[in-house]
């Protein structure tokens, strides 16, 4: 079990509020508000921490570089991938690996 699989079992394991908890927490040490990707929109509709909840539903098209290797949750959760605003979470991309 690598780091991320761990970080995804420890967060199944914690009750709801728990887990949101974590989730905000997480939120706030993203750095893809300092991104050259991020846009307007995407501040606007307060968007972060698309390694776990997802890519941009529509605020982000094109790909401008990613400081994701940069940041401290990529660290921490042991994220293997980039780009997530526009790929999808690094669970769904495992996924389609
Ligand atoms: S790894 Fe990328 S998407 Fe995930 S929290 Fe950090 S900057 Fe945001
Ligand atoms: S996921 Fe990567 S490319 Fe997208 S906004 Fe965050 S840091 Fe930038």
């Amino acid at each position: 079990m690598d780091a991320f699989e761990k970080l995804q079992s420890e967060l199944n394991a914690l009750s709801e509020e728990e887990r949101r908890n974590e989730i905000a927490s997480m939120k706030g040490e993203c750095i893809c508000p300092d991104c050259p990707t991020y846009t307007q929109c995407a501040s606007e509709n307060d968007e972060r921490l698309y390694c776990f909840l997802g890519k941009s539903p529509e605020c982000i098209q094109s790909e401008q570089g990613c400081i994701c290797p940069d940041c401290p949750v990529a660290d921490k959760a042991g994220l293997t991938n980039i780009y997530f605003c526009t790929a999808g979470s690094e669970k769904a991309m495992r996924q389609e690996k």
